[in-house]
């Protein structure tokens, strides 16, 4: 930051920002990518990639950040959620199977904690079904699949947060992950407020001209640098968190009344990036008691999202339907503290409240 700051150009699609996106290309086998402002952007630069018309279904999990509904909405597609997993928080296959119709056009998946749903299926159905795929993996930087491939290269399209509640961060960023090369061209269009500035830099037009109606979507150059030094670091932030993780895994496994939920991640081997590790209560009531009895202890834990399908803005226009995976989630979920710099005397103090 100190170096971008003397060198005096701080705007975006500067020298730290190229330095990032062709880490993450080399490094992870991205075929295109485009630092954004934060995930939320990448997310609305996805929904306008898809072209949406008035009545375009969106597919989604109900259990997701409010960025992923917020998107499509704003380009005038109705969203329409599925239910998580029985035993996570990630979406359905059979959910997104019986939703599909007609109008559908997109489906959305989260990564739950940096894990994927299962993305075989998701992809056949997509395929089968002509629809666009894109990969919310806000969480998932530096994440691996079953197979050890890095999550986020299997959807058309792909975004990762940059906040600085991610593993990675630069305070607020983001990146959206092009897989699809067809669209790579309106991508740096949307990018650059709808011109062909990104050609005008590379000296391919001798001007810029207003194409498409786009936004301001570049991460400012010195946010780029503070992640590039992040970005260098990733595998020894992503080793770091997974010791903690393991330690809570090993130490809690044994307690038969706090089962570990992970269990997906568990069976999917050593591959995810630790970004969350939680347990799943009996009830809310049991859930709630025991944040409570963090805090007596000064510790902050932590319950997730609230399912959108049951949102004050959602059943306000569409009304309620049950989702009962994604209520149970939003009920008996509670995250463990967990942070880059977590000391195993921290992890003890929590594990003493959960055991007590
Ligand atoms: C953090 C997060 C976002 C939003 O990321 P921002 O960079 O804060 O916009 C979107 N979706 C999911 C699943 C997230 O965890």
């Amino acid at each position: 930051m100190v170096q971008a700051m003397a060198e005096g150009k701080l705007s975006g699609a500067g020298k730290y920002g190229n330095q990032c996106q062709s880490l993450m290309a080399a490094r992870y086998g991205f075929q295109k990518t485009l630092l954004t402002t934060s995930c939320s952007d990448a997310l609305e630069m996805c929904a306008m990639l898809a072209r949406l018309k008035e009545g375009d279904e969106v597919i989604m999990p109900s259990y997701t950040f409010v960025s992923t509904a917020n998107a499509f909405v704003r380009e005038g597609a109705k969203i329409v959620f599925a239910d998580s997993l029985p035993g996570h928080p990630n979406i359905d296959p059979d959910a997104i199977e019986s939703l599909i119709n007609p109008k559908t056009r997109a489906v959305v998946v989260v990564h739950y904690g940096g894990v994927e749903p299962p993305m075989e299926r998701i992809s056949a159905l997509c395929r089968t079904h002509g629809l666009l795929l894109i990969e919310d993996a806000a969480q998932s930087i530096h994440s691996r699949d079953k197979n050890g491939d890095w999550l986020g290269k299997k959807g058309d399209l792909a975004v990762v947060s940059f906040h600085d509640s991610k593993n990675l961060g630069c305070g607020e960023g983001g990146m959206l992950i092009i897989n699809n090369p067809n669209y790579n061209h309106l991508a740096e269009i949307l990018w650059e407020k709808g011109t062909n500035r990104y050609d005008f830099s590379k000296g391919k037009t001798d001007k810029y001209e207003w194409l498409e109606v786009g936004s301001s979507f570049l991460l400012a150059d010195l946010n780029a640098a503070y992640l590039l030094a992040q970005l260098e670091n990733a595998e020894e932030i992503t080793r770091r968190r997974r010791e903690a993780w393991d330690y809570y895994a090993a130490h809690l496994q044994r307690k038969e009344e706090y089962p570990i939920f992970n269990q997906q991640a568990v069976t999917d081997g050593d591959n995810h990036n630790a970004h969350i590790f939680f347990i799943l209560l009996e009830n809310k009531a049991c859930r709630d008691i025991l944040i409570q009895k963090f805090k007596e202890k000064q510790i902050i834990a932590v319950s997730h999202y609230l399912a959108l399908h049951q949102s004050p803005y959602y059943t306000t226009h569409h009304g309620y339907k049950p989702l009962p995976n994604a209520e149970k989630f939003e009920d008996c979920l509670l995250r463990l503290p967990m942070y880059n710099d977590i000391t195993r005397d921290e992890q003890d103090r929590v594990i003493e409240v959960l055991l007590a």
